[in-house]
Protein backbone atom coordinates (compact mmCIF):
# COMPACT_ATOMS: atom_id res chain seq x y z
CA UNK A 1 0.00 0.00 0.00
CA UNK A 2 1.00 3.48 -1.12
CA UNK A 3 0.07 6.39 0.22
CA UNK A 4 -0.81 8.41 -3.49
CA UNK A 5 -0.55 6.78 -6.75
CA UNK A 6 -0.77 8.88 -9.79
CA UNK A 7 -1.99 6.32 -12.31
CA UNK A 8 -1.52 6.63 -16.21
CA UNK A 9 1.04 9.71 -15.87
CA UNK A 10 2.19 10.63 -19.40
CA UNK A 11 6.16 11.32 -18.68
CA UNK A 12 8.84 13.21 -20.63
CA UNK A 13 11.14 10.67 -22.40
CA UNK A 14 8.92 7.76 -21.78
CA UNK A 15 6.91 5.78 -24.60
CA UNK A 16 3.83 4.77 -22.64
CA UNK A 17 2.37 5.95 -19.53
CA UNK A 18 3.35 4.82 -16.33
CA UNK A 19 1.99 5.25 -12.52
CA UNK A 20 3.82 6.88 -9.71
CA UNK A 21 3.48 5.58 -6.66
CA UNK A 22 4.50 7.54 -3.08
CA UNK A 23 5.41 7.10 0.18
CA UNK A 24 5.87 9.43 2.99
CA UNK A 25 7.95 12.20 1.01
CA UNK A 26 9.39 9.98 -1.70
CA UNK A 27 8.40 8.20 -4.75
CA UNK A 28 9.02 4.52 -4.85
CA UNK A 29 7.68 3.11 -7.72
CA UNK A 30 7.32 3.70 -11.22
CA UNK A 31 6.31 1.72 -14.15
CA UNK A 32 3.25 0.86 -16.41
CA UNK A 33 0.18 -0.38 -14.40
CA UNK A 34 1.65 -0.81 -10.80
CA UNK A 35 -0.43 -3.60 -9.21
CA UNK A 36 -0.42 -1.82 -5.42
CA UNK A 37 -3.15 0.17 -3.78
CA UNK A 38 -2.73 3.68 -2.85
CA UNK A 39 -4.45 5.39 -0.06
CA UNK A 40 -5.16 8.27 -2.36
CA UNK A 41 -5.14 7.83 -6.30
CA UNK A 42 -5.29 10.74 -8.78
CA UNK A 43 -6.50 9.22 -12.32
CA UNK A 44 -3.59 11.93 -14.50
CA UNK A 45 -5.90 10.53 -17.70
CA UNK A 46 -2.26 10.59 -20.13
CA UNK A 47 -1.43 14.55 -18.79
CA UNK A 48 1.68 15.21 -18.75
CA UNK A 49 3.72 14.39 -15.50
CA UNK A 50 6.73 16.55 -15.06
CA UNK A 51 9.31 17.42 -12.28
CA UNK A 52 8.49 21.14 -10.80
CA UNK A 53 9.64 24.02 -12.39
CA UNK A 54 12.93 25.78 -11.43
CA UNK A 55 12.93 29.84 -10.70
CA UNK A 56 16.28 30.30 -11.57
CA UNK A 57 16.41 34.33 -10.59
CA UNK A 58 14.21 35.97 -8.83
CA UNK A 59 13.98 39.04 -6.25
CA UNK A 60 12.15 38.35 -3.47
CA UNK A 61 12.60 41.46 -1.62
CA UNK A 62 10.65 43.39 -4.06
CA UNK A 63 8.36 41.32 -5.65
CA UNK A 64 4.74 42.43 -5.01
CA UNK A 65 5.69 46.00 -4.16
CA UNK A 66 4.43 47.96 -7.31
CA UNK A 67 2.73 51.56 -6.94
CA UNK A 68 4.96 51.66 -3.41
CA UNK A 69 5.28 54.24 -2.81
CA UNK A 70 4.51 55.11 -6.86
CA UNK A 71 4.02 53.47 -10.27
CA UNK A 72 7.20 53.19 -12.52
CA UNK A 73 5.37 55.41 -15.43
CA UNK A 74 8.72 55.62 -18.21
CA UNK A 75 9.05 51.85 -17.84
CA UNK A 76 12.69 52.14 -17.42
CA UNK A 77 15.72 50.82 -15.07
CA UNK A 78 16.71 54.08 -13.65
CA UNK A 79 13.34 55.31 -12.07
CA UNK A 80 12.59 51.43 -10.95
CA UNK A 81 15.83 52.09 -8.98
CA UNK A 82 14.96 55.52 -7.76
CA UNK A 83 11.49 53.77 -6.66
CA UNK A 84 12.91 51.32 -4.92
CA UNK A 85 15.90 53.78 -3.14
CA UNK A 86 12.22 55.54 -1.70
CA UNK A 87 10.80 52.11 -0.71
CA UNK A 88 13.94 51.03 0.91
CA UNK A 89 14.10 52.60 4.15
CA UNK A 90 10.65 51.47 4.91
CA UNK A 91 11.26 47.84 4.67
CA UNK A 92 10.40 45.68 7.27
CA UNK A 93 11.15 41.91 8.58
CA UNK A 94 7.27 41.47 8.47
CA UNK A 95 6.82 43.33 5.07
CA UNK A 96 9.12 41.76 3.38
CA UNK A 97 8.35 38.31 4.59
CA UNK A 98 4.77 38.49 3.60
CA UNK A 99 4.98 39.36 0.15
CA UNK A 100 7.91 36.80 -0.51
CA UNK A 101 6.00 34.16 0.82
CA UNK A 102 2.63 35.36 -1.14
CA UNK A 103 5.19 34.97 -3.91
CA UNK A 104 6.40 31.68 -3.56
CA UNK A 105 2.90 30.22 -2.18
CA UNK A 106 1.66 31.70 -6.32
CA UNK A 107 4.72 30.41 -7.57
CA UNK A 108 4.05 26.73 -6.36
CA UNK A 109 0.24 26.83 -7.68
CA UNK A 110 1.48 27.13 -10.88
CA UNK A 111 4.29 24.08 -10.43
CA UNK A 112 7.33 25.59 -9.18
CA UNK A 113 9.32 24.04 -5.94
CA UNK A 114 12.42 25.67 -6.49
CA UNK A 115 13.53 29.00 -5.99
CA UNK A 116 16.80 30.89 -6.74
CA UNK A 117 16.31 34.42 -4.95
CA UNK A 118 18.88 37.66 -4.85
CA UNK A 119 18.55 40.04 -2.26
CA UNK A 120 20.20 43.25 -1.83
CA UNK A 121 23.11 42.88 0.82
CA UNK A 122 24.07 46.71 0.26
CA UNK A 123 21.43 47.91 2.52
CA UNK A 124 23.07 48.10 5.90
CA UNK A 125 20.55 46.63 7.84
CA UNK A 126 20.64 43.43 6.22
CA UNK A 127 16.74 43.36 6.72
CA UNK A 128 15.61 41.76 3.71
CA UNK A 129 18.55 39.01 3.86
CA UNK A 130 17.25 37.96 7.40
CA UNK A 131 13.85 37.84 6.64
CA UNK A 132 14.61 35.73 3.62
CA UNK A 133 16.88 33.31 5.57
CA UNK A 134 13.93 32.71 8.25
CA UNK A 135 11.68 32.28 5.48
CA UNK A 136 13.62 30.10 3.84
CA UNK A 137 13.84 27.23 6.74
CA UNK A 138 9.93 28.10 6.92
CA UNK A 139 9.36 26.90 3.35
CA UNK A 140 11.70 24.09 3.61
CA UNK A 141 8.65 21.22 3.85
CA UNK A 142 7.42 22.43 0.69
CA UNK A 143 9.48 25.05 -1.21
CA UNK A 144 13.24 24.69 -1.73
CA UNK A 145 14.56 28.39 -1.41
CA UNK A 146 18.39 29.42 -2.58
CA UNK A 147 19.48 32.92 -1.44
CA UNK A 148 21.96 35.29 -2.98
CA UNK A 149 23.83 37.58 -1.48
CA UNK A 150 23.46 40.46 -4.19
CA UNK A 151 25.62 43.64 -3.89
CA UNK A 152 22.96 45.83 -5.57
CA UNK A 153 25.24 49.23 -5.54
CA UNK A 154 28.09 47.11 -5.90
CA UNK A 155 30.57 45.72 -3.94
CA UNK A 156 33.08 48.57 -3.83
CA UNK A 157 31.06 51.27 -4.54
CA UNK A 158 30.49 52.44 -1.07
CA UNK A 159 33.31 51.61 1.46
CA UNK A 160 30.70 49.11 3.68
CA UNK A 161 29.38 46.79 0.71
CA UNK A 162 32.09 44.28 0.42
CA UNK A 163 32.06 43.87 4.55
CA UNK A 164 28.09 43.75 4.24
CA UNK A 165 28.30 40.81 1.34
CA UNK A 166 30.97 38.84 3.67
CA UNK A 167 28.79 39.39 6.75
CA UNK A 168 25.60 38.06 4.52
CA UNK A 169 27.55 34.51 3.90
CA UNK A 170 28.42 34.26 7.35
CA UNK A 171 24.71 34.30 7.77
CA UNK A 172 24.15 31.64 5.48
CA UNK A 173 23.32 32.74 2.35
CA UNK A 174 23.45 29.93 -0.18
CA UNK A 175 25.10 31.76 -3.47
CA UNK A 176 27.77 34.47 -3.27
CA UNK A 177 26.53 37.75 -6.16
CA UNK A 178 28.16 40.15 -8.07
CA UNK A 179 26.88 43.35 -10.67
CA UNK A 180 30.60 44.00 -12.27
CA UNK A 181 29.01 46.32 -14.76
CA UNK A 182 27.45 48.28 -12.11
CA UNK A 183 30.95 48.68 -10.58
CA UNK A 184 32.70 52.61 -10.85
CA UNK A 185 35.12 51.43 -12.92
CA UNK A 186 36.33 48.59 -15.54
CA UNK A 187 38.93 47.04 -13.13
CA UNK A 188 36.59 47.53 -9.96
CA UNK A 189 34.36 45.45 -12.16
CA UNK A 190 36.88 42.33 -12.56
CA UNK A 191 38.03 42.42 -8.88
CA UNK A 192 34.38 42.33 -7.83
CA UNK A 193 34.15 38.92 -9.73
CA UNK A 194 37.44 37.66 -9.00
CA UNK A 195 36.56 38.67 -5.24
CA UNK A 196 32.90 36.47 -5.51
CA UNK A 197 35.05 33.52 -6.38
CA UNK A 198 37.29 33.65 -3.50
CA UNK A 199 34.25 34.05 -1.48
CA UNK A 200 32.61 31.49 -3.10
CA UNK A 201 35.74 28.70 -2.24
CA UNK A 202 36.45 29.94 1.51
CA UNK A 203 32.36 29.52 2.35
CA UNK A 204 31.92 26.89 0.10
CA UNK A 205 29.39 28.19 -1.71
CA UNK A 206 27.86 28.70 -5.34
CA UNK A 207 28.14 31.84 -7.47
CA UNK A 208 25.50 33.73 -9.40
CA UNK A 209 26.66 36.95 -10.79
CA UNK A 210 24.38 39.81 -12.64
CA UNK A 211 26.31 40.56 -15.70
CA UNK A 212 25.87 43.05 -18.48
CA UNK A 213 22.81 43.51 -17.80
CA UNK A 214 22.89 46.55 -20.49
CA UNK A 215 22.71 47.26 -24.08
CA UNK A 216 26.35 49.00 -23.81
CA UNK A 217 27.78 46.58 -26.58
CA UNK A 218 31.50 47.13 -24.30
CA UNK A 219 30.29 45.70 -21.25
CA UNK A 220 32.29 42.41 -20.93
CA UNK A 221 32.14 40.96 -17.77
CA UNK A 222 31.24 37.47 -19.09
CA UNK A 223 34.76 37.19 -20.45
CA UNK A 224 36.16 37.62 -16.64
CA UNK A 225 33.09 35.05 -15.31
CA UNK A 226 34.40 32.40 -17.87
CA UNK A 227 38.19 33.10 -17.46
CA UNK A 228 38.04 32.19 -13.44
CA UNK A 229 35.57 29.71 -14.10
CA UNK A 230 38.19 27.96 -16.70
CA UNK A 231 41.31 28.62 -14.06
CA UNK A 232 39.76 27.57 -11.06
CA UNK A 233 37.58 24.61 -12.81
CA UNK A 234 34.35 24.86 -11.17
CA UNK A 235 32.24 26.69 -13.50
CA UNK A 236 28.97 23.92 -13.06
CA UNK A 237 29.21 26.12 -9.63
CA UNK A 238 28.72 29.21 -11.81
CA UNK A 239 26.09 31.40 -12.78
CA UNK A 240 26.34 34.05 -15.16
CA UNK A 241 22.49 35.74 -14.96
CA UNK A 242 20.91 38.49 -17.28
CA UNK A 243 24.10 39.01 -19.58
CA UNK A 244 21.96 40.86 -21.83
CA UNK A 245 25.08 42.72 -23.66
CA UNK A 246 25.86 39.70 -25.83
CA UNK A 247 22.88 40.80 -27.64
CA UNK A 248 24.37 43.34 -28.76
CA UNK A 249 28.17 42.51 -29.43
CA UNK A 250 29.60 41.91 -32.69
CA UNK A 251 29.72 38.08 -34.17
CA UNK A 252 33.65 38.38 -34.17
CA UNK A 253 33.70 38.50 -30.71
CA UNK A 254 30.29 36.71 -29.94
CA UNK A 255 31.52 33.24 -31.43
CA UNK A 256 34.99 33.66 -29.96
CA UNK A 257 32.99 33.98 -26.51
CA UNK A 258 31.00 31.05 -27.13
CA UNK A 259 33.77 28.53 -27.54
CA UNK A 260 35.05 29.80 -24.36
CA UNK A 261 31.90 29.56 -22.49
CA UNK A 262 31.95 25.75 -23.82
CA UNK A 263 35.21 25.25 -22.08
CA UNK A 264 34.06 26.93 -19.14
CA UNK A 265 30.65 24.77 -17.97
CA UNK A 266 29.66 28.46 -16.49
CA UNK A 267 25.22 28.11 -16.83
CA UNK A 268 23.40 31.05 -18.19
CA UNK A 269 19.91 32.36 -16.94
CA UNK A 270 17.91 34.58 -18.83
CA UNK A 271 14.99 36.89 -17.74
CA UNK A 272 13.17 37.64 -21.15
CA UNK A 273 10.00 38.95 -19.28
CA UNK A 274 11.73 41.84 -17.47
CA UNK A 275 14.68 41.87 -20.43
CA UNK A 276 12.38 42.54 -23.21
CA UNK A 277 10.60 45.14 -21.75
CA UNK A 278 13.82 46.76 -19.86
CA UNK A 279 16.49 47.24 -22.47
CA UNK A 280 16.89 48.88 -25.57
CA UNK A 281 14.59 52.08 -23.68
CA UNK A 282 17.68 54.07 -25.27
CA UNK A 283 17.23 53.05 -28.74
CA UNK A 284 15.40 54.63 -31.13
CA UNK A 285 14.75 52.31 -34.25
CA UNK A 286 15.91 49.69 -35.10
CA UNK A 287 15.32 48.67 -31.44
CA UNK A 288 17.61 46.25 -30.02
CA UNK A 289 15.60 43.63 -27.81
CA UNK A 290 18.12 43.68 -25.20
CA UNK A 291 18.71 39.81 -24.74
CA UNK A 292 20.98 37.40 -24.39
CA UNK A 293 21.89 34.74 -27.06
CA UNK A 294 19.76 32.25 -25.74
CA UNK A 295 19.19 30.12 -29.07
CA UNK A 296 23.00 30.23 -29.34
CA UNK A 297 24.11 29.14 -26.10
CA UNK A 298 21.43 26.35 -26.09
CA UNK A 299 23.10 25.53 -29.68
CA UNK A 300 26.53 25.54 -28.35
CA UNK A 301 25.76 22.83 -25.44
CA UNK A 302 25.77 25.62 -22.46
CA UNK A 303 23.45 24.99 -19.38
CA UNK A 304 20.74 27.73 -19.77
CA UNK A 305 17.32 28.07 -17.68
CA UNK A 306 15.01 31.13 -16.98
CA UNK A 307 14.30 33.59 -14.28
CA UNK A 308 11.47 36.07 -13.77
CA UNK A 309 13.21 38.19 -12.09
CA UNK A 310 10.71 39.88 -11.37
CA UNK A 311 6.49 39.59 -10.28
CA UNK A 312 4.91 43.30 -9.77
CA UNK A 313 7.65 45.88 -8.62
CA UNK A 314 9.12 48.44 -9.17
CA UNK A 315 10.99 47.66 -12.28
CA UNK A 316 8.36 44.86 -14.02
CA UNK A 317 4.40 45.86 -13.83
CA UNK A 318 3.36 42.20 -15.04
CA UNK A 319 4.02 38.52 -13.29
CA UNK A 320 2.12 35.55 -12.15
CA UNK A 321 4.16 33.44 -11.06
CA UNK A 322 4.24 31.13 -14.08
CA UNK A 323 7.85 29.79 -15.16
CA UNK A 324 5.31 28.33 -18.57
CA UNK A 325 4.83 32.23 -19.14
CA UNK A 326 8.16 32.79 -19.01
CA UNK A 327 9.03 29.94 -21.05
CA UNK A 328 6.24 31.40 -23.83
CA UNK A 329 7.99 34.56 -23.70
CA UNK A 330 11.51 33.01 -24.61
CA UNK A 331 10.20 30.73 -27.73
CA UNK A 332 8.98 34.24 -28.82
CA UNK A 333 11.89 36.91 -28.13
CA UNK A 334 14.89 34.22 -28.95
CA UNK A 335 12.69 32.63 -31.64
CA UNK A 336 12.94 29.25 -30.95
CA UNK A 337 9.83 27.46 -32.43
CA UNK A 338 11.13 24.79 -34.17
CA UNK A 339 9.91 21.95 -32.46
CA UNK A 340 12.74 20.54 -30.29
CA UNK A 341 13.36 24.32 -29.72
CA UNK A 342 9.93 25.15 -28.27
CA UNK A 343 11.00 21.25 -25.96
CA UNK A 344 14.15 22.63 -25.38
CA UNK A 345 12.63 26.16 -23.52
CA UNK A 346 10.82 23.79 -21.37
CA UNK A 347 13.90 22.17 -20.60
CA UNK A 348 15.08 25.68 -19.74
CA UNK A 349 12.04 25.78 -16.91
CA UNK A 350 13.17 22.25 -15.47
CA UNK A 351 15.57 20.16 -15.69
CA UNK A 352 18.27 22.78 -16.78
CA UNK A 353 17.12 24.81 -14.00
CA UNK A 354 17.95 22.62 -11.61
CA UNK A 355 21.59 21.89 -13.06
CA UNK A 356 21.96 25.57 -12.39
CA UNK A 357 21.36 25.77 -8.92
CA UNK A 358 22.81 21.94 -8.86
CA UNK A 359 19.86 20.39 -7.18
CA UNK A 360 21.03 16.85 -6.40
CA UNK A 361 17.95 15.18 -6.08
CA UNK A 362 15.78 16.38 -8.48
CA UNK A 363 13.59 14.54 -11.16
CA UNK A 364 11.25 11.46 -11.05
CA UNK A 365 13.29 9.02 -10.03
CA UNK A 366 12.72 6.09 -7.88
CA UNK A 367 14.38 7.37 -4.23
CA UNK A 368 14.02 11.20 -5.12
CA UNK A 369 11.52 13.40 -2.96
CA UNK A 370 8.05 13.42 -4.51
CA UNK A 371 8.23 16.70 -5.69
CA UNK A 372 5.46 16.10 -8.81
CA UNK A 373 3.37 18.83 -10.78
CA UNK A 374 0.60 17.33 -13.09
CA UNK A 375 -0.27 19.85 -15.94
CA UNK A 376 -3.71 19.97 -17.90
CA UNK A 377 -1.93 19.12 -20.85
CA UNK A 378 -0.40 16.06 -23.00
CA UNK A 379 2.58 17.33 -23.59
CA UNK A 380 5.47 19.91 -23.42
CA UNK A 381 4.23 21.29 -26.49
CA UNK A 382 0.96 21.96 -25.87
CA UNK A 383 1.85 22.87 -22.02
CA UNK A 384 3.64 25.94 -23.61
CA UNK A 385 1.58 26.62 -26.21
CA UNK A 386 -1.65 26.97 -24.17
CA UNK A 387 -0.16 28.46 -21.50
CA UNK A 388 -1.55 25.29 -18.74
CA UNK A 389 -1.46 26.01 -15.15
CA UNK A 390 -0.90 22.65 -13.35
CA UNK A 391 -3.84 20.56 -12.28
CA UNK A 392 -2.24 19.32 -9.12
CA UNK A 393 1.35 20.63 -7.40
CA UNK A 394 2.84 17.57 -5.05
CA UNK A 395 5.58 18.48 -3.10
CA UNK A 396 7.28 16.04 -0.47
CA UNK A 397 4.37 13.61 -1.60
CA UNK A 398 1.61 15.95 -0.39
CA UNK A 399 -1.00 17.73 -2.65
CA UNK A 400 -0.12 21.54 -1.56
CA UNK A 401 -1.99 23.59 -4.46
CA UNK A 402 -4.65 22.27 -7.25
CA UNK A 403 -6.49 24.21 -10.31
CA UNK A 404 -9.71 23.11 -12.17
CA UNK A 405 -9.17 24.83 -15.39
CA UNK A 406 -11.76 27.28 -17.02
CA UNK A 407 -14.38 25.77 -19.63
CA UNK A 408 -14.79 27.33 -22.83
CA UNK A 409 -18.01 26.55 -23.78
CA UNK A 410 -18.65 27.97 -27.91
CA UNK A 411 -22.43 28.44 -28.70
CA UNK A 412 -22.38 28.83 -32.52
CA UNK A 413 -24.50 26.62 -34.77
ZN1 LIG B 1 18.05 40.22 -11.42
Amino acid sequence: MSDLILRNCRVRGESQPVDIAITGAFIDAIAPNLPQQGVREIDCSGKLVTPPFVESHIHLDSVLAAGQPRFNESGTLFEGIQIWGERKPSLTHEDVQQRALAALKLMAAHGCLYVRTHVDVTEPRLIALDALLELREQVRDWMTLQIVAFPQDGMYSRKDNEALLEEAMRRGADVVGGIPHYELTREDGVRSVQHAFDLAERYDRLIDIHCDEVDDDQSRFVEVIVAEAIKRGHGERVAASHTTAFGSYNDSYAYKLLGFIRRSNVNFIANPLINITLQGRMDTYPKRRGLTRIKELWQQGANVSLGQDCIYDPWYIFGTGSMIGVAHMTVHVSQMTGLQEIDACFDMISVNGAKSLQIQDYGLKVGNPANIVVLDAPDAFSALRYQTIPLYTIARGRVIASNTPAQMQVDIS
